[in-house]
Protein backbone atom coordinates (compact mmCIF):
# COMPACT_ATOMS: atom_id res chain seq x y z
CA UNK A 1 0.00 0.00 0.00
CA UNK A 2 1.18 3.56 -0.37
CA UNK A 3 1.27 5.53 2.55
CA UNK A 4 -0.91 8.89 1.86
CA UNK A 5 2.32 10.89 1.89
CA UNK A 6 2.91 8.88 -1.66
CA UNK A 7 6.48 8.13 -0.41
CA UNK A 8 6.90 4.86 -1.21
CA UNK A 9 9.25 3.92 2.17
CA UNK A 10 8.12 2.86 5.55
CA UNK A 11 8.43 4.70 9.23
CA UNK A 12 11.84 3.48 10.44
CA UNK A 13 13.24 2.06 7.62
CA UNK A 14 16.12 4.56 6.95
CA UNK A 15 17.53 3.05 10.31
CA UNK A 16 18.75 -0.28 8.57
CA UNK A 17 20.06 1.57 5.55
CA UNK A 18 21.87 4.04 7.90
CA UNK A 19 23.54 0.93 9.52
CA UNK A 20 24.26 -0.95 6.70
CA UNK A 21 26.14 2.38 5.06
CA UNK A 22 29.67 1.59 3.63
CA UNK A 23 32.50 2.47 5.63
CA UNK A 24 35.32 0.14 3.65
CA UNK A 25 37.45 2.15 0.75
CA UNK A 26 37.20 -1.03 -1.21
CA UNK A 27 33.41 -2.29 -1.09
CA UNK A 28 32.65 0.92 -2.35
CA UNK A 29 35.20 0.83 -5.45
CA UNK A 30 34.07 -2.78 -5.86
CA UNK A 31 30.16 -1.46 -5.61
CA UNK A 32 31.49 0.53 -8.54
CA UNK A 33 33.09 -1.49 -10.63
CA UNK A 34 36.58 -0.74 -10.30
CA UNK A 35 38.81 -2.91 -11.63
CA UNK A 36 41.36 -4.61 -9.79
CA UNK A 37 43.80 -2.34 -11.53
CA UNK A 38 42.37 0.48 -10.48
CA UNK A 39 41.09 -0.55 -7.25
CA UNK A 40 44.71 -1.14 -6.41
CA UNK A 41 45.78 1.86 -7.71
CA UNK A 42 43.35 4.08 -5.23
CA UNK A 43 42.87 2.28 -2.13
CA UNK A 44 46.44 2.22 -0.27
CA UNK A 45 45.99 6.14 0.06
CA UNK A 46 42.00 6.29 0.47
CA UNK A 47 42.86 3.60 3.72
CA UNK A 48 45.45 5.67 4.99
CA UNK A 49 43.07 8.96 4.77
CA UNK A 50 39.69 7.16 6.31
CA UNK A 51 42.10 6.51 9.18
CA UNK A 52 42.04 9.96 10.17
CA UNK A 53 38.30 11.01 8.82
CA UNK A 54 36.80 7.57 8.38
CA UNK A 55 34.48 7.18 4.70
CA UNK A 56 31.10 6.54 5.46
CA UNK A 57 28.11 6.66 2.65
CA UNK A 58 24.76 5.28 2.61
CA UNK A 59 23.66 3.31 -0.35
CA UNK A 60 20.95 5.76 -1.57
CA UNK A 61 23.97 8.04 -2.38
CA UNK A 62 26.08 5.68 -3.93
CA UNK A 63 22.90 4.66 -6.20
CA UNK A 64 23.47 7.90 -8.18
CA UNK A 65 27.23 7.24 -9.38
CA UNK A 66 28.63 6.51 -12.66
CA UNK A 67 30.58 3.26 -12.17
CA UNK A 68 34.14 2.89 -12.73
CA UNK A 69 34.39 6.73 -12.49
CA UNK A 70 36.83 7.70 -10.53
CA UNK A 71 35.73 11.78 -11.31
CA UNK A 72 32.46 11.53 -10.69
CA UNK A 73 31.39 14.00 -8.91
CA UNK A 74 29.52 12.13 -5.72
CA UNK A 75 32.03 9.67 -5.47
CA UNK A 76 35.07 12.88 -5.18
CA UNK A 77 33.18 13.57 -2.20
CA UNK A 78 33.32 10.84 -0.21
CA UNK A 79 35.86 9.20 -1.37
CA UNK A 80 39.59 9.25 0.97
CA UNK A 81 41.88 10.53 -1.40
CA UNK A 82 46.06 10.76 -0.84
CA UNK A 83 45.72 14.80 -1.48
CA UNK A 84 44.17 14.80 2.12
CA UNK A 85 46.89 14.14 3.61
CA UNK A 86 49.05 17.01 2.06
CA UNK A 87 50.16 20.01 4.70
CA UNK A 88 49.02 22.77 2.88
CA UNK A 89 49.59 26.58 4.11
CA UNK A 90 46.86 28.42 5.45
CA UNK A 91 44.36 25.02 6.23
CA UNK A 92 43.95 24.86 10.01
CA UNK A 93 41.48 21.69 11.80
CA UNK A 94 39.21 24.43 13.01
CA UNK A 95 39.19 27.07 10.18
CA UNK A 96 35.93 28.63 11.86
CA UNK A 97 37.55 28.99 15.82
CA UNK A 98 34.21 27.31 16.73
CA UNK A 99 35.67 25.80 19.91
CA UNK A 100 35.65 29.49 20.49
CA UNK A 101 32.30 30.57 20.14
CA UNK A 102 30.57 28.05 22.23
CA UNK A 103 27.82 29.64 24.43
CA UNK A 104 27.31 26.16 25.97
CA UNK A 105 28.52 22.36 24.94
CA UNK A 106 27.62 22.38 21.15
CA UNK A 107 25.62 25.68 21.52
CA UNK A 108 27.17 28.37 18.91
CA UNK A 109 26.04 31.95 19.59
CA UNK A 110 27.88 33.64 16.95
CA UNK A 111 25.20 35.87 14.91
CA UNK A 112 22.30 37.75 16.09
CA UNK A 113 19.10 36.09 16.61
CA UNK A 114 20.37 32.99 16.10
CA UNK A 115 22.04 30.11 18.03
CA UNK A 116 22.93 26.84 16.49
CA UNK A 117 22.98 23.42 18.34
CA UNK A 118 25.36 20.47 17.05
CA UNK A 119 22.68 18.26 18.08
CA UNK A 120 24.31 15.22 17.52
CA UNK A 121 28.53 14.88 16.22
CA UNK A 122 26.83 11.83 13.67
CA UNK A 123 26.13 12.44 9.82
CA UNK A 124 24.99 10.04 7.71
CA UNK A 125 27.69 10.22 5.19
CA UNK A 126 31.22 12.31 5.53
CA UNK A 127 31.82 14.48 3.11
CA UNK A 128 35.77 15.01 2.51
CA UNK A 129 35.47 18.50 2.74
CA UNK A 130 33.43 18.85 5.99
CA UNK A 131 34.61 22.08 8.16
CA UNK A 132 33.91 19.75 11.16
CA UNK A 133 35.98 16.92 10.00
CA UNK A 134 38.16 17.60 12.98
CA UNK A 135 35.71 19.06 15.41
CA UNK A 136 36.18 17.75 19.12
CA UNK A 137 33.36 15.77 18.84
CA UNK A 138 34.45 13.63 21.59
CA UNK A 139 34.91 16.74 24.02
CA UNK A 140 31.26 17.55 22.83
CA UNK A 141 29.86 13.84 22.84
CA UNK A 142 28.07 14.27 25.92
CA UNK A 143 26.33 16.67 24.42
CA UNK A 144 22.88 14.25 23.70
CA UNK A 145 22.94 14.50 27.50
CA UNK A 146 23.82 18.23 27.65
CA UNK A 147 20.94 19.91 25.67
CA UNK A 148 19.84 20.58 29.19
CA UNK A 149 22.96 23.17 29.33
CA UNK A 150 22.07 24.76 25.94
CA UNK A 151 18.44 25.23 26.76
CA UNK A 152 19.40 26.67 30.24
CA UNK A 153 21.22 29.18 27.92
CA UNK A 154 18.65 29.95 25.29
CA UNK A 155 15.72 30.39 28.03
CA UNK A 156 18.10 33.21 29.20
CA UNK A 157 18.40 35.06 26.17
CA UNK A 158 15.65 36.29 25.19
CA UNK A 159 17.45 37.95 21.80
CA UNK A 160 17.83 34.77 20.64
CA UNK A 161 14.28 33.99 18.43
CA UNK A 162 16.47 31.26 15.85
CA UNK A 163 17.26 27.88 17.21
CA UNK A 164 19.19 26.18 14.38
CA UNK A 165 19.61 22.49 15.01
CA UNK A 166 22.30 21.44 12.67
CA UNK A 167 25.54 18.76 13.72
CA UNK A 168 26.48 16.67 12.62
CA UNK A 169 23.47 15.78 11.16
CA UNK A 170 20.26 16.85 13.28
CA UNK A 171 18.16 14.04 10.91
CA UNK A 172 20.50 11.56 12.11
CA UNK A 173 18.49 11.14 15.56
CA UNK A 174 15.47 9.01 15.33
CA UNK A 175 12.18 10.96 15.48
CA UNK A 176 11.62 10.05 19.06
CA UNK A 177 14.76 11.56 20.28
CA UNK A 178 14.24 14.54 17.76
CA UNK A 179 10.63 15.29 19.02
CA UNK A 180 11.63 15.18 22.70
CA UNK A 181 14.17 18.00 21.95
CA UNK A 182 11.61 19.80 19.81
CA UNK A 183 9.56 19.62 22.69
CA UNK A 184 12.26 21.01 25.46
CA UNK A 185 12.31 23.30 22.79
CA UNK A 186 8.74 24.84 22.83
CA UNK A 187 9.37 25.66 26.69
CA UNK A 188 11.34 28.29 25.85
CA UNK A 189 8.43 31.63 24.78
CA UNK A 190 11.21 33.77 22.89
CA UNK A 191 11.90 31.33 20.25
CA UNK A 192 9.99 32.33 16.85
CA UNK A 193 11.55 30.44 13.84
CA UNK A 194 13.11 26.72 14.48
CA UNK A 195 15.67 25.71 11.11
CA UNK A 196 17.19 22.39 10.55
CA UNK A 197 20.52 21.64 8.56
CA UNK A 198 20.65 18.36 7.25
CA UNK A 199 22.06 16.21 4.41
CA UNK A 200 20.21 13.10 5.21
CA UNK A 201 16.99 14.10 2.32
CA UNK A 202 20.16 13.86 0.43
CA UNK A 203 21.69 11.29 1.12
CA UNK A 204 19.38 8.73 2.39
CA UNK A 205 15.96 10.31 1.63
CA UNK A 206 14.55 7.65 3.19
CA UNK A 207 14.85 9.08 6.53
CA UNK A 208 11.86 11.57 5.19
CA UNK A 209 9.34 9.50 6.42
CA UNK A 210 5.71 10.24 7.50
CA UNK A 211 6.38 10.43 11.18
CA UNK A 212 8.96 12.84 10.53
CA UNK A 213 7.01 15.04 8.42
CA UNK A 214 4.14 14.98 10.96
CA UNK A 215 6.60 15.80 14.11
CA UNK A 216 7.98 18.87 12.14
CA UNK A 217 4.48 20.11 10.75
CA UNK A 218 2.70 20.06 14.32
CA UNK A 219 5.73 22.57 15.50
CA UNK A 220 4.05 26.08 16.54
CA UNK A 221 6.77 27.95 14.86
CA UNK A 222 7.13 28.10 10.81
CA UNK A 223 9.99 25.36 9.99
CA UNK A 224 12.72 25.58 7.51
CA UNK A 225 14.68 22.46 6.52
CA UNK A 226 18.18 23.70 4.58
CA UNK A 227 19.28 20.70 2.97
CA UNK A 228 22.77 20.45 1.96
CA UNK A 229 22.92 19.20 -2.31
CA UNK A 230 26.33 20.24 -4.32
CA UNK A 231 25.80 18.84 -7.43
CA UNK A 232 22.44 18.04 -9.62
CA UNK A 233 23.20 14.71 -10.14
CA UNK A 234 22.34 14.25 -6.09
CA UNK A 235 18.77 14.42 -7.24
CA UNK A 236 17.73 11.30 -7.99
CA UNK A 237 13.98 10.07 -8.00
CA UNK A 238 13.82 9.00 -4.02
CA UNK A 239 15.39 12.53 -3.12
CA UNK A 240 13.10 14.29 -5.34
CA UNK A 241 10.07 12.69 -3.13
CA UNK A 242 11.43 13.51 -0.40
CA UNK A 243 12.27 17.34 -1.02
CA UNK A 244 9.03 17.63 -2.41
CA UNK A 245 7.07 15.89 0.61
CA UNK A 246 8.59 18.08 3.02
CA UNK A 247 7.50 21.08 0.87
CA UNK A 248 4.15 19.85 0.95
CA UNK A 249 3.62 19.83 4.54
CA UNK A 250 4.49 23.55 4.62
CA UNK A 251 8.22 23.58 5.34
CA UNK A 252 10.26 26.18 3.78
CA UNK A 253 12.86 24.45 1.67
CA UNK A 254 16.24 26.28 0.82
CA UNK A 255 19.93 24.22 0.10
CA UNK A 256 23.18 25.57 0.93
CA UNK A 257 26.17 23.81 -1.36
CA UNK A 258 29.56 24.38 -1.16
CA UNK A 259 31.51 25.67 -4.21
CA UNK A 260 34.26 22.37 -4.70
CA UNK A 261 36.73 21.95 -7.35
CA UNK A 262 36.35 18.85 -9.70
CA UNK A 263 32.42 18.65 -8.34
CA UNK A 264 30.70 21.50 -9.26
CA UNK A 265 33.44 24.18 -10.46
CA UNK A 266 30.87 24.69 -13.81
CA UNK A 267 28.21 27.74 -14.64
CA UNK A 268 26.38 24.34 -16.07
CA UNK A 269 26.63 21.79 -12.93
CA UNK A 270 25.50 25.03 -10.67
CA UNK A 271 22.65 26.11 -13.19
CA UNK A 272 21.41 22.54 -13.10
CA UNK A 273 21.44 22.21 -9.52
CA UNK A 274 19.53 25.64 -8.86
CA UNK A 275 16.93 24.74 -11.48
CA UNK A 276 16.49 21.05 -10.52
CA UNK A 277 16.06 21.96 -6.54
CA UNK A 278 13.21 24.44 -7.49
CA UNK A 279 11.20 21.55 -9.52
CA UNK A 280 10.70 19.23 -6.45
CA UNK A 281 10.00 23.03 -4.53
CA UNK A 282 13.80 24.22 -2.68
CA UNK A 283 15.49 27.39 -3.46
CA UNK A 284 19.01 28.03 -3.55
CA UNK A 285 20.42 30.04 -0.26
CA UNK A 286 24.03 29.96 -0.28
CA UNK A 287 26.99 28.73 -2.10
CA UNK A 288 29.77 28.86 0.23
CA UNK A 289 33.12 28.80 -0.06
CA UNK A 290 35.04 25.68 1.16
CA UNK A 291 36.38 26.77 4.33
CA UNK A 292 40.27 25.85 4.96
CA UNK A 293 39.95 23.17 7.07
CA UNK A 294 43.02 20.64 6.42
CA UNK A 295 42.59 18.05 4.28
CA UNK A 296 40.59 19.39 2.09
CA UNK A 297 42.72 21.75 -0.07
CA UNK A 298 42.18 20.07 -3.27
CA UNK A 299 38.65 21.20 -3.12
CA UNK A 300 39.55 24.50 -3.42
CA UNK A 301 38.30 27.09 -6.14
CA UNK A 302 39.63 30.44 -6.14
CA UNK A 303 37.99 33.73 -5.12
CA UNK A 304 38.14 34.72 -8.61
CA UNK A 305 37.20 31.37 -10.45
CA UNK A 306 33.80 31.50 -7.61
CA UNK A 307 32.91 35.27 -8.32
CA UNK A 308 32.62 34.52 -12.40
CA UNK A 309 31.10 31.74 -12.06
CA UNK A 310 28.43 33.64 -9.84
CA UNK A 311 28.65 35.97 -12.84
CA UNK A 312 27.74 33.62 -15.17
CA UNK A 313 24.92 32.15 -13.20
CA UNK A 314 23.29 35.33 -12.71
CA UNK A 315 23.05 35.73 -16.48
CA UNK A 316 21.81 32.25 -17.04
CA UNK A 317 19.30 32.20 -13.87
CA UNK A 318 16.25 34.20 -12.73
CA UNK A 319 17.58 35.92 -9.43
CA UNK A 320 15.45 33.54 -6.87
CA UNK A 321 17.81 31.54 -8.43
CA UNK A 322 21.36 32.10 -7.86
CA UNK A 323 22.22 31.43 -4.39
CA UNK A 324 24.47 33.84 -2.13
CA UNK A 325 28.06 33.33 -3.04
CA UNK A 326 29.51 33.65 0.47
CA UNK A 327 32.53 32.99 3.21
CA UNK A 328 32.64 32.19 6.02
CA UNK A 329 35.18 34.20 8.89
CA UNK A 330 35.97 33.64 12.39
CA UNK A 331 35.09 36.33 14.11
CA UNK A 332 32.12 38.02 11.75
CA UNK A 333 28.85 38.55 12.64
CA UNK A 334 27.35 36.74 9.82
CA UNK A 335 28.55 34.95 6.38
CA UNK A 336 30.66 37.38 4.61
CA UNK A 337 28.71 37.69 0.90
CA UNK A 338 31.45 37.47 -1.80
CA UNK A 339 29.35 39.28 -5.00
CA UNK A 340 26.41 41.42 -5.15
CA UNK A 341 26.01 42.06 -8.45
C1 LIG B 1 25.80 29.80 9.27
C2 LIG B 1 25.55 29.93 10.69
C3 LIG B 1 24.33 30.42 11.17
C4 LIG B 1 23.19 30.77 10.26
O1 LIG B 1 23.47 31.86 9.46
P1 LIG B 1 22.36 32.35 8.43
O2 LIG B 1 23.02 33.42 7.65
O3 LIG B 1 21.19 32.82 9.22
O4 LIG B 1 21.97 31.16 7.61
C5 LIG B 1 24.16 30.57 12.52
N1 LIG B 1 25.15 30.26 13.39
C6 LIG B 1 26.33 29.78 12.96
C7 LIG B 1 27.38 29.47 13.97
C8 LIG B 1 26.57 29.59 11.60
O5 LIG B 1 27.74 29.11 11.20
S1 LIG C 1 26.79 16.09 6.15
FE1 LIG C 1 27.52 18.16 6.67
S2 LIG C 1 28.38 17.98 8.75
FE2 LIG C 1 28.17 15.89 7.91
S3 LIG C 1 30.17 15.43 6.98
FE3 LIG C 1 28.88 16.28 5.36
S4 LIG C 1 29.30 18.48 5.36
FE4 LIG C 1 30.06 17.64 7.31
Amino acid sequence: MIPRTGLPWQVGEWRKQLAAAVREPAELLRRLEFSPTAIRRLLPAARTAAEDFPLRVPDAFIALMKPGDADDPLLRQVLPLGAELADSAGFVTDPLAETDAMAAPGLLHKYAGRALLITTPACAVHCRYCFRRHFPYAEARGMVEHWRAALGYLAVRPDIEEIILSGGDPLSLTNGRLGELLTALRTIPHLRRLRLHTRLPIVLPQRVDVDLLELLARQPWPVTVVVHANHPNELGPDQRLALAALRRYGITMLNQSVLLAGVNDDTDSLCRLSTALHEVGVLPYYLHLLDRVTGAAHFEVDEDTARELYRQMAVRLPGYLVPRLVREEAGAAGKTLLADN
